[in-house]
Order: structure tokens, then sequence, then C-alpha cells
């Protein structure tokens, strides 16, 4: 195999020129150079269809002509700042080629998900820089699989419901958020857990209890309408209602007690039975992590279970039962 000769790349001036412009034209992906005015003056690469459309409608024209204006107004704002700063952008975004005035839309179809990197374009005369390479890759499917994985790792493979983790990160914001409007007393938290579960196991083997289980979510999701529900543990969900009184959660568990009496799990002939204990009680201020009101919430499941299980204690009514002991 021959040498690649320094001449053969260092020639003339004009030669070198031509030759780098043929290997910017020859990328996979595009580059893209815009002034500080969000013109696109020159564009290269971009040669996989299944990737990117032909971008050479692009040149001449401002970001605000092509893309919707509060995309226009972003990137504008972040060339700018590369340009003032000099240091690089790096970001992911999302774009359809319908969305692009122009666009000859002869790459792929629908939503794309692009990392773009941004640096300043230093010209060898000195100087500040007045132009930045927009350098740009398709990452769609490594979003679709990191989507696909997120969905997994939050989800209860038996019921399709938040999982733990996915409930306790939601309440945590939620909490979060009630706590920073000094309302937490409007967010509600139930702990409900399915009344003597195991004989169902014991008696009609797991596939019925998981069968059990997934007919008692599926009253949940039905009454638990204002509600985030997640499967917290084997046969304990957890609840909570963000900008609601205690009441409208309990009216909701109600519903959901009701349905699981009127609406029991049917194997065959045979009816299953299935009914709940939760406690619930509102966040206070001194809440600062899920667990907090999971600790409390569980208090009262154990008052709920003392009292005979198939019914909601709530700490109202656990206090009011404390002080006639
Ligand atoms: P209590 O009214 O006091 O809550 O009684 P219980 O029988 O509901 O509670 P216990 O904690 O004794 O039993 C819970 C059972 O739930 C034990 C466990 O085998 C079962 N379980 C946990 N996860 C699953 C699951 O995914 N599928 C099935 N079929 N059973 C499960
Ligand atoms: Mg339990
Ligand atoms: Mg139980």
């Amino acid at each position: 195999m021959a040498a690649i000769q320094a001449s053969d790349t260092h020639g003339s001036k004009v030669e070198r020129e031509a030759f780098l412009e043929s290997i910017l034209r020859a990328l996979i992906d595009p580059v893209f150079v815009l002034d500080r005015d969000g013109r696109y003056l020159d564009v290269f690469g971009a040669i996989e269809r299944r990737a990117y459309d032909s971008p050479e409608y692009l040149i001449g024209k401002t970001l605000y002509d092509v893309m919707p204006s509060d995309a226009a107004e972003e990137f504008l704002a972040e060339i700018r700042r590369v340009l003032d700063t000099g240091e690089v952008w790096v970001g992911e975004y999302r774009l359809s080629a319908a969305q692009c005035v122009g666009n000859p839309q002869d790459g792929p179809d629908g939503e794309q998900w692009f990392l773009g990197r941004m640096a300043p374009l230093y010209s060898a005369s000195g100087g500040a820089p007045q132009r930045v390479a927009w350098v740009v890759v398709n990452i769609s499917e490594r979003k679709r699989l990191e989507q696909a994985l997120q969905r997994l790792a939050n989800t209860d493979e038996l019921t399709g419901m938040l999982n733990r983790r996915a409930f306790l990160a939601e309440a945590e914001t939620a909490l979060a958020g009630a706590q920073r409007d000094r309302a937490p007393q409007r967010l509600q938290f139930a702990l409900i857990d399915l009344d003597h579960f195991k004989q169902v196991n014991d008696r009609y083997g797991h596939l019925v209890g998981d069968g059990v289980l997934k007919h008692v979510a599926d009253a949940l999701n039905q009454c638990l309408r204002r509600a985030v529900v997640g499967r917290i543990g084997g046969e304990e969900f957890a609840a909570y209602w963000i900008g609601v009184e205690q009441e409208v959660a309990l009216e909701e568990l109600d519903c959901a007690e009701n349905l699981l009496r009127s609406h029991p799990f049917l194997l065959g002939k045979e009816r299953i039975d299935m009914l709940f204990s939760a406690g619930l009680c509102a966040a206070e201020l001194v809440d600062r992590h899920p667990t907090d009101l999971l600790r409390r919430a569980d208090l009262l499941l154990y008052d709920a279970k003392d009292l005979g299980r198939a019914r909601i204690c709530r700490s109202a009514q656990v206090e009011r039962r404390r002080s006639e002991d």
C-alpha cells in the first residue's frame, strides 16, 4: 500500500484549501457556520440521508427564517454567548423536518433528537470571533433507547404503575414544591396495604395472587384520579395528591374500596374478595423527604389494621381515638 506523501495534501495553498473543503463536504454529520445574527453562512457534510435532510437550503437564511421563533431565539442567544465568552456550547434538542421552513424533507421522518456543539471560529487575522461552527449529531436512536430504558427503570412490571424508586422521586419533587409554596397541608399522602393477601397466595398460588394485585391496581387507577400512584412493595401501594383537601383523597380511596367490594376478582365461578387498609396524612412543614410521609402514613396504616382492616385511618381520626383512650 502506497504511503500518503505530505505533498499529496500539502501542495499549494489553493490545493490544500480544496482538499480540506472536500473533507468537510464528505462528513457524515453536518457542520454549520453562522454569524452573530444567526445567519447560515455555510453548511458542510450531512451526507447521511437516514439522519439528515439536505442542508444547502439553509445558506443565506437566518435561524428565524427556518425554525420556530422560540427555538431560533434560544439558539441565537447561545451563538452570542459563544462569541462573547469564547466558551463552547453543548446541548441536546429536538426538531422535526416539518418544523423547518424550506426543508427539502429528504431525510428522516418525524421528530429527531440532535446533539449540537458550537465553538467560536477565530480568523487568521486575529480579532474577536464573528462566526461559530455548529457541529451536529443525530442522536435519535440513542434517545429512544434512553427513554425506553427510563420507562423500564421507572415502571412496575406487574401493574404498569410507577415503581417504588420512581414514585418516591416524584413525591420528593412534589413535597419540595409544596414546601416552597409553604402549603404542605395541601399535599396528601396515603399508604395502602392489601388485607390478608398472603392467604390468596397460600390458597390459590402466586399467579392468581399476581392477578389479584393487578385487579387492585386497576381499581386504584380508576378511582385515584387526582393522585399519583405507585406500587412501592409486594402488596403495598402509595399515592399522593397535590393541591387537594384531605376529603378529596379520602373520597377517592373510598371509591377504590367500594369498587373492590362491588367488583371482586373472579376466578372462574369463585370470587376472591380483596380489600385494603390505608393510612392517610397531610404533609407538614417539618417534612423534608417522602420517607417522613411514609413513616407517618405507616403508623396510621397499622392503626387501620389494628382496628380490624378494610378501613382508612387519617391523622385527625387517630388523634381523636387516642385522646379517647
Ligand atoms: P396484612 O393484612 O397484615 O397486611 O396481611 P398480608 O397477608 O397482606 O401481609 P403479609 O405481609 O403477611 O403478606 C404479604 C404477602 O405478599 C407475602 C408475599 O408473598 C406476597 N407478595 C409480595 N409480592 C408479591 C407479588 O409480586 N406477587 C404475589 N403473588 N405475591 C406477593
Ligand atoms: Mg404489606
Ligand atoms: Mg398486607
